[in-house]
């Protein structure tokens, strides 16, 4: 296992904290950064302050616009950038873009690739990705998937008509791109099962409904309520083949999770950092905070969940680098980075006292970002069970 960080890969990492020191954390208190995410004109603006310093897209490939990085230079570089919020924003590899551009890049066509991963790469556009449904659809078990897909039943037989409710969908509002999953029947062109569509965003039938409120405000668009509505897509919408979207789904997730914990724990240091300093400067019964024991011990138990993250996180990406799907271990690494990073974040809260859950540090802003994690990609305990599920099997070790 080889975790020397390459030379080009530390200037880059040295590039992205200095672009996220001197453009991007002087931009925070932006006003166009609202509760449902920066406005489109706002990340256009962030999107052309990493063009200019050639920090966009790492984790895509050259030959469609990105900086061509393998998953342990990903790893470098999104930690890097998660130290703002609005830094992936800027550098175009935030969620769910950076794994849709991912997921597009593994499985997509190459006419696919030009029409859809090309501007997303560029940051031209963004998209979203459609899997979640209101109970008793789609949640935590993918499977009980109720969106339907059936094949039109006139003249032009190859296309899909696509029916059926969405909901948590981040970036729908805004998005130029939706990716659609939904269940269809065994039919004379291929197998039942669940298969992925490419639709344009203003395909008729696709309506946002609304915007949810909700704890987490920095994804770019919000998370949306989406009926889809006799969506007609054509054969060429399907992306790879039909009856196999749930494996593309497990292809997407695994780097996805792994991708959010790198972007994470960027994070929770800032929010480290910040509390440190603060241990430093600020006194209480005669010596500064930190010589207490109960707030040097928080602020050691931090750097020890920062530092078994960044192991774990290298050690997944080392794993998807030699072209295995690393499904066991990043779920494993999902599971213990949201974990420790939500402790990272609410243990530098505690050491800021009132600060802490004011606007005047980012630090309450990142505590509300971070909670959700242990829920989107799948919560702790639908890792934990299928963690257990290989144990009982003999598989893990
Ligand atoms: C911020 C955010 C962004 C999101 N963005 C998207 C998006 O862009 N696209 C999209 O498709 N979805 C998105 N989601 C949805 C997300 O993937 C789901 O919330 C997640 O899969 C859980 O599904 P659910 O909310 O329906 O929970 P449910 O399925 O209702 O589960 C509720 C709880 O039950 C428990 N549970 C479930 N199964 C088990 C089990 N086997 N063992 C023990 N406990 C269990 C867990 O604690 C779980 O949290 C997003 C969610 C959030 C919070």
């Amino acid at each position: 296992m080889d975790f020397s960080i390459p030379d080009d890969v530390l200037e880059l990492q040295e590039r992205t904290r200095r672009f996220v020191h001197d453009e991007i954390i002087p931009r925070e208190a932006d006003p166009r950064q609202g509760a449902h995410g920066p406005s489109e004109e706002f990340r256009r603006e962030l999107i052309g302050l990493a063009r200019a310093q050639g920090l966009l897209s790492p984790h895509v490939g050259r030959e469609w616009g990105g900086l061509g990085l393998d998953h342990r230079g990903v790893a470098v570089v999104f930690e890097a950038a998660g130290y703002s919020p609005l830094a992936p924003i800027a550098m175009n590899c935030f969620a769910p873009d950076e794994a849709n551009m991912h997921l597009l890049e593994k499985v997509a066509d190459e006419r696919q690739k030009e029409q859809w991963l090309r501007p997303l790469a560029a940051g031209a556009m963004r998209s979203c990705f459609m899997m979640t449904e209101p109970a008793p659809g789609a949640g935590a078990d993918p499977s009980m998937l109720k969106t339907t897909a059936r094949r039109a039943n006139d003249g032009n037989y190859g296309d899909f008509i696509i029916d059926g409710e969405k909901w948590l969908i981040t970036g729908a509002v805004g998005a130029g791109l939706a990716i659609i999953m939904a269940r269809n029947d065994s039919d004379a062109l291929g197998p039942a099962g669940a298969t992925m569509f490419l639709a344009p965003m203003d395909t008729p039938g696709i309506h946002v409904e609304r915007v949810l409120d909700t704890l987490d405000q920095y994804m770019a668009g919000g998370h949306g309520v989406v009926r889809l509505d006799g969506v007609r897509v054509p054969e060429t919408a399907v992306l790879g083949r039909v009856g196999e979207g749930f494996r593309y789904a497990q292809a997407r997730l695994a780097p996805a999770r792994l991708t959010h914990c790198m972007r994470w724990l960027g994070a929770a240091r800032r929010a480290h950092d910040i509390a440190a300093d603060y241990a430093r400067r600020r006194t209480a019964f005669g010596k500064p905070l930190g010589e207490h024991e109960g707030v040097g011990f928080m602020l050691a138990d931090n750097e020890m969940d920062l530092h078994t993250c960044r192991m774990v996180i290298w050690h997944t990406a080392w794993v998807l680098d030699q072209g295995r799907h690393g499904r066991h271990e990043s779920s494993m690494a999902k599971v213990i980075c949201s974990e420790a990073i939500w402790r990272v974040v609410d243990r530098s809260m505690q050491v800021l006292g009132g600060l802490g859950i004011t606007d005047d540090t980012i630090v309450a802003k990142l505590f509300r970002e971070v909670r959700p994690f242990r829920i989107y990609d799948g919560p702790s305990e639908v890792h934990r069970w299928s963690i257990a599920q290989r144990v009982l099997r003999g598989g893990a070790r």
